[in-house]
């Protein structure tokens, strides 16, 4: 792969400065998008507090879209920026991360560029985060713990099995659970033992004596005795008929 010519170098740095002078140019024309002005002055109005809440929520998202351009733009003047210093220092056309010469079409096509495409950092990702998150804590989707292995209290993800099992608008197709075929069992681990460890936790219970054995035939019950664990002799007991 070759490396360009003094005069092709020449060519892009002119289209570079072309286009760094365009943007400068539409940024004053237009005051940064005018955000250095206040709503107020924008809209013309003493105070926004009287509009009408559309009102408001119109002209923030023109604001929003404003920040979102100006940004787009200071990101392309700063790419414009480093091709040029790059220019000047000799290191135009190598890429930066891996040293191996940058096609000559893609310098072409995108002269800012310092990287080859195999190296290009991800673009548009704004790394600018609103201060609120800096005290708000995280919301309730977020409160699931069971990845840190030292927790096994209530978290949210139990507090949404609780409310999915009155069904949620998954089809069966969709459920995290391999092999559904029913839309009963598509919640998140519809068969995780709630309340106990052990499933005969869930059936044997003792009076307040701690004496009288009794067992409550409910559904871990059934599924104990057909997959074969448990011993047919539990139904000799005084048993309590509870599900
Ligand atoms: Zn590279």
């Amino acid at each position: 792969m070759t490396t360009p010519s003094n005069a092709h170098i020449s060519l892009l740095q002119s289209r570079l400065l072309d286009e760094q002078r365009e943007i400068e140019k539409r940024l004053a024309d237009n005051d940064h998008y005018g955000l250095s002005q206040s709503l107020r002055d924008d809209t013309g109005e003493l105070t926004a507090i009287d509009n009408h809440p559309g009102d408001t929520a119109t002209e923030l998202y023109e604001r929003e879209k404003d920040v979102a351009l100006l940004e787009q733009e200071e990101l392309h003047l700063s790419r414009i920026d480093a091709a040029l210093d790059a220019i000047a220092d000799g290191s135009y056309g190598i890429c930066a991360a891996c040293h191996e010469p940058i096609p000559l079409e893609r310098l072409d096509a995108v002269p800012d560029t310092l990287y080859c495409i195999e190296h290009a950092p991800r673009q548009h990702l704004s790394l600018r985060r609103p201060v609120e998150e800096l005290v708000l804590d995280p919301p309730f989707g977020r409160t699931s713990l069971d990845e840190q292995d030292s927790y096994n209290g209530f978290d949210g993800e139990d507090a949404w099995q609780i409310v999915e099992q009155w069904g949620n608008a998954d089809s069966p197709a969709m459920s995290e659970n391999r092999d559904v075929a029913d839309y009963v069992n598509v919640g998140i681990d519809a068969y995780e033992n709630d309340g106990f460890v052990e499933p005969i936790e869930s059936f044997l219970a003792t009076d307040i004596t701690g004496r009288h054995v009794s067992v409550i035939r409910n559904r871990e019950y059934r599924h104990y005795l057909d997959t074969g664990e448990g011993d047919h002799g539990l139904e000799s007991d005084e048993l309590e008929e509870t599900t």
